[in-house]
């Protein structure tokens, strides 16, 4: 990692200036079903208090696209944060503006501000120069602690940190980001091998580009998910009602040629799970890969595919998986994705270092309880797919690089 940390600067009775991702999913009733986003931000807190820093948070909820959107305020995030941290938390209504400045002022050392949704204002996103400005003024240091928003250049991401950094005042990350660059790090540059990775789930062209460029650096790509049925309609195999879009048949395609030319290991299912219905009663069956009845959905890799692809993640040394193997939120569908994170916990287990990206991925593996044996568990997920394509996120680059 050369991205300066919190650990290489001096925080005593500054006021540190921090964004963070606290965009956690809620039920809906609002009430927060993972507050992973937030717990794993309490370190950083944690050490920032215990160096004598007082700190101002910057987070974004959901999708106001610059307009206040009363049930996006941040209200039961800060309460939340509250109870986590066992200390006093303010809350301004607004993330600038008089309040807010006069609230900033007032932040003591192990005092703790979160501003208002960042979002509300059409500048964030629009990483407007003037809302920089403003936030520059809340902070003798910037820290990014929100990896999960990293791939994106919003105005509390990249543009005060621009300001900041030409005001002469250190852009560091939190321990955070500093823990996902370093675990994600690892995957791009000399890797343990058998290095495997792993890609399911729905988001099919987005992930097209990690495939692309992990496909010259992985011994095994293993395929599942919805996206499998791409490159099935790339083969020419029916996929009956399946989740597919046409339009990725031909970058399945190319992808297959190349992973041909290059001579990769580049996997697909033997056999899918197959049903009448996405649905807890729905009537199932096994079939092998190329023969998806026209009147059914393909749903979960098959029992042969689990085998194949169970034995080559337990021989691993490094594995990333990113994307469930079918339709995990529903029982008869979610075998694959369990038999593939049990393979995960087992190659831990077994001295490999094991990766999930992937927000649903994440999601599975706690459902199934195994979170706690893969060695990272990423809190971002466009921002961890990016990476692993190779492009540089824009909250990261600006921040200072060690010497
Ligand atoms: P991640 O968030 O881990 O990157 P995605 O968002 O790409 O993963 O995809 C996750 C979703 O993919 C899950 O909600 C899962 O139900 C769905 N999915 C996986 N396989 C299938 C399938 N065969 N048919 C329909 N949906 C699927
Ligand atoms: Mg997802």
């Amino acid at each position: 990692m050369n991205k300066k940390t919190i650990r290489d600067i001096e925080l005593a009775g500054k006021t540190v200036l921090m964004r963070v991702d606290y965009n956690v999913p809620v039920d809906e009733n609002g009430a927060i079903t993972d507050d992973a986003r937030i717990r794993e931000t309490l370190p950083t807190l944690q050490y920032l208090f215990d160096s004598g820093a007082g700190v101002v948070l910057m987070a974004h909820y959901g999708r106001p696209k610059g307009q206040v959107v009363p049930e996006l305020r941040l209200g039961a995030i800060s309460q939340h944060l509250q109870n986590l941290l066992q200390r006093d938390v303010q809350s301004a209504s607004d993330s600038t503006g008089l309040e807010a400045t006069a609230m900033v002022k007032n932040v003591a050392p192990g005092g703790v501000l979160l501003l208002e949704n960042m979002r509300f204002h059409a500048g964030e996103e629009a990483n407007d120069p003037a809302l920089a400005q403003e936030l520059a003024q809340f902070g003798d240091v910037y820290v990014n602690d929100a990896f999960g928003a990293a791939h994106r250049a919003h105005a509390s991401t990249e543009g005060v940190a621009r300001v900041m950094k030409a005001q002469g005042k250190p852009c560091v990350a939190g321990l955070l980001m500093a823990r996902e660059l370093e675990f994600l790090g690892q995957l791009l540059e000399d890797p343990k091998r058998p290095f495997v990775a792993i890609l399911g789930g729905v988001k099919v062209s987005d992930k097209i580009g990690v495939i692309r460029n992990l496909l010259g650096k992985v011994d095994t790509i293993l395929v599942g998910g919805a996206m499998a049925y791409a490159f099935e309609a790339a083969k020419g195999n029916p996929v009956g009602t399946s989740y597919f879009k046409s339009e990725d048949a031909p970058i399945a395609a190319e992808l297959m040629q190349l992973a041909t030319e290059k001579g990769y290991d580049f996997r697909l299912p033997k056999d899918f799970v197959v049903a009448d219905r996405d649905a807890e009663d729905a009537t199932t069956k096994i079939v092998p890969a190329g023969s998806i009845p026209a009147d059914m959905m393909g749903m979960d890799i098959g029992p042969a595919t689990v085998a194949d692809y169970s034995a080559v993640i337990e021989n691993a040394q490094t594995v990333l998986w990113n994307g469930p193997m079918g339709r995990f939120e529903v029982t008869p569908f979610s075998q694959g994705t369990k038999a593939i994170a049990t393979a995960l916990a087992r190659a831990t287990e077994n001295g490999a270092l094991t990766i999930i990206g992937g927000g649903d991925s994440a999601a599975a593996a706690k459902q199934m309880g195994l979170s706690d044996q893969m060695s990272h568990v990423s809190t971002g997920g466009g921002a961890s797919l990016e990476f692993l394509e190779g492009v540089e996120l824009p909250g990261v680059a600006i921040l200072d690089d060690t010497v």
